[in-house]
């Protein structure tokens, strides 16, 4: 039933190499749904990233006429037009390079945006099993960590990509344009400084990994001796543990410096065999000179763009890493976006047809049993029976299925077996939406959204006019308290706003349900101790929603269903008494106990104890 797996779909180092076929997709996908809608800004995009890495060659490509014009040629007009254009070539690389990073940051923050709506609306559709699977840091992970991720993937990686690579295209076809021989002979080295590259690194990781194994032998040495340690001293080896540790340390400071070696290495040998292209090519373009078939000139623009070439090949390998990064994070969040709730709508479902109680609302429960995991049954062959308009309460100990009842009354999960009636029609010919419509729910802990009172009051029904809403908070006896806060029904209440009292929260909650005017009622009763006065106003103001609607209420406090018209009393899973108060005081069982227990207490709030 939970499906935690079907998210982590990538470990969590975020380290990740391109992996072909599903990286393809990956990238289809990402084209297809979210930069497709953005097709103009990207074709823009693009076409300023051609032009921006066009101007890099093009000044390379200065320096020939600049050198033949200027100071072989000594042309006075050139003094001038050079200077003019090289002014030419910057302003435009401003330009396009300011226009494609606006551009390229707009598309990213826009597939970000769309992508975060995604996820968020693939979260709230799930399943309420899946919804407490993901975990909630684990969601907000991705909501923002593996968004950015994403975002600069985009923004710097590939874009990044495109950028150095058409840079290097360009200065490419301007070092063949000057002298093919001179262009092949300076690229003759990359394959030996990649390969150089990949041995170092080799030598690299090998070193990290045996001095990270003799780093646990050396921890095992030592634990081993102290451990050990009335051996050791009544045996007189203290010379040998002793010896059995340097030869340990020793070992490790050996891999140690091979790796601080090969790190060493690294830079300053891609340097060197760089710098042994460049000897190559002024060899052989000094004999290419001497011959005549290369000018000074010529020599000066292609060097210029050899050296302009390095950039873009430091930068690729750093750029792709940060690319991937990217295509991982998308992968995960993809993930999240292709979780499906499984509790949806029958393909025949109807909308639930209700009569007002007393006439209609009644609900029965048929030999239900349900496991939130297996071989763990909640409920186990329940049944019960809650007629309209009655108030019938649930009480047994914490744990006994109460809450399960109402889980599966909302259909939050499915039931294994036995059946589940709204007026005689099963809860799977039912559409969802309108089974919740007729269910008002006031759970114990009273939630409220970070919003105004009017709003939180508000969700109860859509589009509830603003007398409604009074009415519904005169009801709840909240409309006195309410108006007396500064801001009123405008104040914010929640996490950022102001702090109510339990009663008051819960007055708040008792008015969004009284708005909804849902036939049946769902009652959580606050476990938490109000003041007697709160607990007065608070106990009217539910009489006052209750009435006329059948009400299922968990009872914690025995005391509150003095007046139910039946009590189920629940143990492990299973009904195992019903009956008034008075009938299941006579019968002197579990409830009788529950209830003597209430009032042995000193404590009198928590009789089910939790
Ligand atoms: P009560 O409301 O009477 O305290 P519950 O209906 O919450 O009891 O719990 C019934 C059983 O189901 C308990 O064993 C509880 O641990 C288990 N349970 C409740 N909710 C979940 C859940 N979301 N996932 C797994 N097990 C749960």
């Amino acid at each position: 039933m939970l499906n935690a797996s079907r998210m982590a779909t990538e470990s969590s180092n975020g380290h990740r190499r391109f992996s072909g076929d599903g990286d393809f997709a990956l990238i289809g996908r990402l084209l297809h749904d979210y930069v497709g809608p953005r097709k103009v800004t990207l074709a823009l995009a693009v076409l300023c990233m051609m032009g921006g890495a066009l101007m890099p060659p093009i000044l390379a490509w200065l320096l020939d006429p600049a050198i033949k014009y200027i100071f072989i040629e000594k042309r006075p007009d050139m003094v001038t037009l050079i200077p003019l254009a090289i002014l030419a070539v910057i302003t435009l690389r401003f330009f396009f390079n300011y226009t494609e990073a606006t551009l390229n940051n707009s598309i990213g923050q826009g597939v970000v945006a769309d992508v975060q709506r995604d996820m968020f609306k693939s979260l709230v559709r799930l399943d309420m099993a899946d919804q407490n699977a993901v975990h909630s840091a684990q969601f907000v992970s991705r909501f923002l960590y593996d968004a950015t991720l994403l975002r600069e993937g985009i923004t710097k990686g590939a874009a990044g990509v495109g950028r150095e690579f058409l840079m290097l295209i360009f200065l490419g076809g301007l070092m063949i344009y000057q002298n093919w021989r001179l262009a092949l002979l300076s690229v003759v080295i990359v394959p030996v400084i990649g390969y150089a590259a990949r041995r170092v690194g080799k030598k690299m990781r090998k070193a990290t990994k045996k001095s990270m194994e003799e780093t646990g032998e050396l921890s095992r040495t030592l634990a081993e001796t102290l451990d050990g340690r009335r051996i050791v001293k009544a045996y007189n080896l203290e010379d040998d543990a002793t010896a059995r540790a340097e030869h340990g340390i020793a070992r490790r400071l050996k891999f140690l410096m091979k790796g601080v070696r090969a790190r060493a290495m690294s830079v300053p040998l891609a340097d060197f065999l760089g710098g042994l292209s460049l000897v190559a090519v002024v060899f052989y373009a000094g004999y290419e000179g001497i011959h005549g078939r290369l000018e000074f000139n010529q020599f000066a623009s292609f060097i210029a763009a050899m050296l302009m070439a390095q950039q873009p090949v430091r930068n690729l390998s750093q750029l792709w890493s940060v690319t991937t990064e990217g295509l991982g994070a998308a992968s995960r969040v993809f993930g999240l976006i292709d979780m499906r709730p499984a509790i949806v709508d029958a393909a025949d479902a109807k909308p639930l047809r209700i009569a007002p109680p007393p006439i209609g609302g009644n609900v029965r429960f048929k030999d239900v049993t349900f496991a939130y995991h297996e071989n763990a049954a909640a409920l186990s062959g329940v049944s019960l029976d809650f007629p309209a308009g009655k108030k019938i309460a649930l009480v047994g100990p914490s744990g006994s299925g109460k809450s399960t009842v109402f889980n599966l009354l909302l259909r939050f999960y499915e039931a294994d077996s036995g059946r589940i009636e709204f007026d005689n029609q099963e809860i799977h010919t039912i559409t969802i939406e309108s089974l919740r419509r007729a269910i008002a729910l006031v759970s114990q802990d009273a939630f409220l959204f970070d919003e105004t009172i009017r709003t939180n009051i508000a969700w109860g029904r859509a589009g509830a006019s603003n007398d409604e809403i009074i009415a519904a908070a005169q009801a709840a006896a909240a409309h006195d308290f309410i108006t007396a806060l500064p801001n009123g029904y405008d104040s914010l209440v929640g996490e950022g706003g102001l702090r109510l009292s339990g009663g008051e929260r819960q007055r708040i909650a008792i008015a969004r349900a009284m708005l909804r005017d849902a036939p049946i009622l769902l009652l959580d009763e606050a476990t938490s101790a109000l003041d007697a006065e709160n607990e007065r106003q608070v106990q009217e103001a539910l009489k006052r929603l209750m009435r006329g609607r059948t009400t299922i209420v968990i009872a914690h406090r025995l005391t509150t269903v003095l007046d139910a018209d039946r009590i189920y009393v629940m143990e492990l899973g299973r009904v195992v008494e019903q009956g008034t108060h008075g009938e299941l005081m006579a019968r002197g069982g579990l409830y009788a106990r529950l209830y003597s227990r209430e009032f042995s207490d000193d404590k009198p709030a928590t009789a089910t104890a939790s």
